[in-house]
């Protein structure tokens, strides 16, 4: 398998947000077929429609990886499981973990697991914003990602000083 560069999007809102999110790191790479080669700045970021929940944390790695696109989605899956995720409430909750398939690659993709590229990057800002920090010149459905950060009305994130490792 040659390799493929993608982008994942972490999040947690839910106890030891960061220790979670570098926790996550390791994982994902603790099976060598999942390199990060950067990662983007930490942002802080109102957890919207969660009611009392706490902030999320949010931040972007871009890997490089021989997994094929749904062993990679599981791959996350598992790793959220590892961290203590629960899948079990309705809707939205506060997660300890939350690893999305950004992009990867150029691969667009429509199936009942998996959608490629991530369907609701535009609009958010706690995601298209780390992503440009990581990837300036990457597209996303042929639209450049500076375009859509250029596009996002309110823009509420707080770029904290720590870094996800
Ligand atoms: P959102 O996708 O809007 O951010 P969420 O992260 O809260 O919502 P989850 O409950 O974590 O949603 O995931 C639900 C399912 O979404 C996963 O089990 C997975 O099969 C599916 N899914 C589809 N496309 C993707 C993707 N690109 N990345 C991650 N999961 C995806
Ligand atoms: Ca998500
Ligand atoms: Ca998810």
């Amino acid at each position: 398998m040659p390799l493929v560069v993608a982008y994942i999007a972490i999040g947690s809102n839910k106890g030891d947000r960061l220790g979670q999110m570098r926790a996550a790191l390791d994982l994902l790479e603790s099976g060598g077929v999942v390199k990060v080669l950067h990662l983007s700045p930490l942002y802080q970021n109102r957890a919207v429609g969660m009611g009392e929940a706490e902030d999320f944390f949010n931040g972007v790695a871009q890997v490089e990886t021989s997994l094929e696109p749904e062993a990679l989605l599981d791959r996350c899956l598992e790793v959220e499981t590892q961290l203590g995720r629960e899948r079990s409430e309705a809707g939205w909750a506060p997660r300890t973990i939350d690893l999305d398939l950004l992009l990867y690659g150029g691969e667009t993709l429509n199936c009942e697991r998996l959608t490629l590229p991530h369907p609701r990057i535009a609009e958010r800002d706690f995601v298209a914003i780390p992503l440009c920090d990581v990837a300036p010149s990457v597209n996303v459905s042929g639209i450049p990602i500076q375009e859509i950060v250029d596009s996002l009305k309110s823009i509420e994130l707080n770029k904290l000083k720590e870094t996800l490792r």
